[in-house]
């Protein structure tokens, strides 16, 4: 029985690492066609590629003057020696093809190619077709044998994988420039960046937001340089820090005509958990937040404006009423009204007026060393009249007095606790209503709480009370006064002097309102 030589497989060797060298459809196809005219020693040889789609053998690439005209030949499944072969994944050893039944000649018509001799053998990959291969005339003429047969098997087997992974290459060549593409061309700014924090990719739109070419930014500038001409909410050290996987982020330019971008930046991991970098994806708001801004200082205007006058009228009418004057009974009723519906309206602009404040760009404080407990005190003090008409038991912890001095603004401060308390006692049905206040130190930090034995907030809810305008249902709290405004004020404040404000709580069993201030530089607590 016939079997490959020293020097068949040799050639074979030397093919396999020829094809596995290339990855260049073209390139390829064009060296599996002169190997294979090697191998079997033939005068030409040809690859027909199937067509997934239409079932038909095609020629992909063909070479000389005729070259057109055979790419455009289609052979269908079935159709010719080739598509003989396809069909039943075997090969034919046809030395006389002007004799063969299923000889088309197609491709001798179209060249003037003269065809006497084939062999052709199918290319598989995977147990599945993907084309064949031919070697035409032997070159010595005696026609192709069972060793060639076997020798173009042996090369066919190889150069259908080298195939195949020439035909994913470009697939994943042809999505990722598909992709590269979008990126460029997308008007929102991406980049990505490294875990050290190194600008690794950036697009077009992007280099116009931050004022950079791409190609000068990628590789050698770091997000942190990128940005520093920004201001960012939160910063981005809080979000490397604190955030799971996406965060939101607002960018406002520090200096020269307002810019302002917002958007999300988003964790990337490798399978195995292990932190790659990050993707910004930003986009410009300035238009947004321009009209947001002069919708907000219409607002704070108005509310400010107004309330000087109606300072004057809630505060003149029961001046009169008081008055020695006799008054007629419907001079009386006016006046009640006019001090009533006063009261009402100038309780309105002070919602107002809370609501510019929290939406306020700015939050300005006067800070200044103060004793927290003396804070404490005050506030008390100032809501002695609303407490008093209230069943309330305070506990005030004596450790206090030992805290450390905090670097506060007053009033700021004071707003804070009285919202607190307010709330602790507003929202309490218990007969007796106790809260407990007390503190403790963290590094740089004082934390104060102040606990109720009110009806408690569900679990749910607790990052939403924060919010402006939310009310926990009536059903828990049995809702009375109050716009949803004091807890997004009093977050507002807190995260100003850079604290942190949180509840513990549980349904039925009252709540704990924590907040952080920052503990006095070391010379002020000393004066
Ligand atoms: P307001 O007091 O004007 O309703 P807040 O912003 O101060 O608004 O509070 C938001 C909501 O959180 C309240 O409406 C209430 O449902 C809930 N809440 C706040 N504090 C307490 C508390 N101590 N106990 C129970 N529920 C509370």
């Amino acid at each position: 029985m016939a079997t490959l030589g020293i020097e068949d497989f040799e050639l074979l060797l030397q093919a396999n690492s020829v094809l596995s060298s290339k990855l260049d459809s073209a390139e390829l196809l064009q060296a599996v066609m002169e190997l294979a005219t090697r191998v079997v020693k033939a005068e030409a040889s040809s690859i027909l590629l199937l067509d997934e789609k239409t079932n038909e053998l095609f020629f992909n690439v063909a070479l000389g003057k005729a070259g057109k005209q055979i790419k455009e030949i289609r052979l269908k499944v079935g159709e010719g020696l080739a598509g003989w072969v396809a069909e039943n994944m075997k090969a034919a050893i046809v030395n006389d093809v002007q004799n063969d039944p299923r000889w088309s000649g197609k491709g001798d018509r179209k060249s003037d190619f003269k065809t006497r001799q084939v062999l052709a053998v199918p290319l598989i990959t995977k147990g599945r077709l993907i084309g064949v291969v031919e070697g035409i005339n032997k070159k010595d003429g005696s026609g192709f044998s069972e060793l060639d047969r076997k020798a173009l098997e042996a090369f066919s087997s190889q150069a259908a994988v080298a195939i195949e992974n020439a035909r994913l290459f470009e697939e994943v060549k042809g999505e990722k420039e598909k992709l590269s593409t979008v990126f460029a061309e997308m008007t929102d700014g991406a980049l990505m960046i490294d875990a050290k924090g190194v600008i690794q990719l950036m697009n077009t739109a992007a280099g116009y937001f931050f004022g950079i070419q791409p190609q000068k930014a990628i590789g050698s500038v770091t997000i942190q340089d990128l940005i520093a001409p920004f201001m960012t909410v939160p910063p981005l050290e809080m979000i490397f820090e604190h955030y799971e996987n996406t965060a939101t982020i607002e960018l406002k330019r520090r200096e020269g005509k307002a810019f302002y971008l917002s958007g999300v930046i988003n964790r990337l991991m490798n399978n195995k958990g292990e932190p790659l970098g990050y993707l910004f994806v930003v986009h410009d708001v300035t238009e947004m937040r321009k009209e947001e801004l002069l919708k907000r200082n219409f607002l704070s205007l108005i509310s400010h404006k107004l309330k000087t006058p109606l300072v004057t009228i809630a505060g003149y009418a029961p001046l009169l009423l008081e008055d020695s004057a006799p008054l007629s009974d419907f001079q009386k009723k006016a006046l009640q009204t006019m001090k009533s519906q006063g009261m009402h309206l100038s309780n309105l602009v002070d919602k107002l007026l809370t609501f510019s404040l929290i939406e306020s760009e700015t939050l300005h404080l006067n800070l200044k060393p103060a004793c927290i407990r003396d804070v404490i005190d005050e506030t008390l003090a100032l809501m002695k009249p609303y407490i008093e008409g209230h069943n309330v038991v305070f506990d005030k912890e004596e450790h206090l007095k030992n805290l450390p001095l905090v670097m506060i603004d007053h009033e700021r401060i004071c707003e804070v606790i009285r919202n607190i308390i307010e709330n602790a006692i507003k929202f309490n049905d218990k007969p007796e209503k106790n809260i407990h206040i007390f503190g403790t130190r963290h590094k740089d930090w004082v934390r104060i709480g102040i606990e109720d034995n009110g009806p408690g907030i569900p679990p749910e809810e607790h990052p939403r009370i924060f919010h402006k305008f939310y009310q926990v249902e009536d059903s828990f709290t049995g809702q009375v006064e109050g716009a949803g405004l004091g807890l997004a004020l009093t977050e507002r404040i807190v995260e100003a002097h850079k604290g942190a404000i949180k509840v513990d709580s549980l349904l039925g069993r009252g709540s704990v309102f924590y907040f952080t201030l920052p503990v006095a530089p070391e010379e002020d607590s000393k004066s």
